[in-house]
């Protein structure tokens, strides 16, 4: 895989127009400058890489948009080792966003395909998360929490308490919720038993599916 003067090209200008879109974290935006996303998408859908929009992956399943990756990363106020566990790996192009922010990030999916692809990935651009799990976004992982963030990239009907549980003091939770459109919300855990609830506006995601096993 090869990140071409092209690809560099587009992906700054890509950058440009999200910043334009309003998001003004400067390091998110150095972020998805330095990300070549189309090593996350499939080699016909190439030259959309650097289009503002989401894309078909395996699975029936999407790469968020830049616009929406943008500005849920920046949401979760990132310092550089902060523990962030991401819902819903995907593609891995979130993932490589929050790695090149610094962060030590562990990474659910439950869809076994999409699962082993990105794990094969990630090796192969050396790219290393602290574990990439396959299991239910629903219950989090508590092994390794709690957690300074925990971003949620697909759609739930309502917030996992699990999720909750597993912030750090401090730590914010960003997730889009509803069925067949979303508000995105920020919780963040003041204190032990106490959670701010920010509404941050309209999305639309895949939907983040319950286990049938
Ligand atoms: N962050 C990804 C977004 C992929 S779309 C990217 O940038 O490419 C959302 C992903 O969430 C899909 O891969 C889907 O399989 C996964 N997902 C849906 N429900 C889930 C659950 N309960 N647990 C873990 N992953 C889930």
């Amino acid at each position: 895989m090869h990140d071409l003067p092209k690809h560099q090209g587009q992906r700054r200008h890509l950058v440009k127009l999200i910043a334009q879109k309003g998001i003004q974290d400067k390091p998110v935006l150095q972020a998805m400058a330095a990300v070549p996303r189309h090593f996350f998408m499939d080699r016909g859908l190439e030259n959309w890489a650097y289009e503002d929009k989401a894309y078909p992956i395996a699975a029936e399943q999407t790469i968020s948009q830049p616009y929406t990756v943008a500005f849920q990363t920046s949401l979760l106020r990132i310092k550089p080792n902060d523990k962030i566990l991401e819902i819903g790996t995907g593609s891995g192009y979130q993932t490589a966003v929050l790695l090149q922010l610094g962060a030590q990030v562990y990474t659910v999916e439950r869809q076994n395909e999409l699962f082993k692809k990105t794990q094969r990935l990630f090796k192969k651009l050396h790219l290393n998360p602290k574990k990439v799990i396959f299991g239910d976004g629903y219950k989090g992982f508590v092994e390794a929490a709690p957690y300074n963030g925990i971003i949620v990239t697909a759609a739930a009907p309502k917030v996992p308490e699990a999720l909750l549980e597993q912030l750090a003091i401090g730590g914010r939770l960003v997730i889009p919720v509803g069925t067949e459109k979303q508000q995105m919300f920020c919780y963040t855990r003041t204190a032990p038993h106490q959670f701010d609830k920010e509404n941050c506006g309209a999305f639309r995601f895949v939907p983040m599916l319950e286990n049938k096993n």
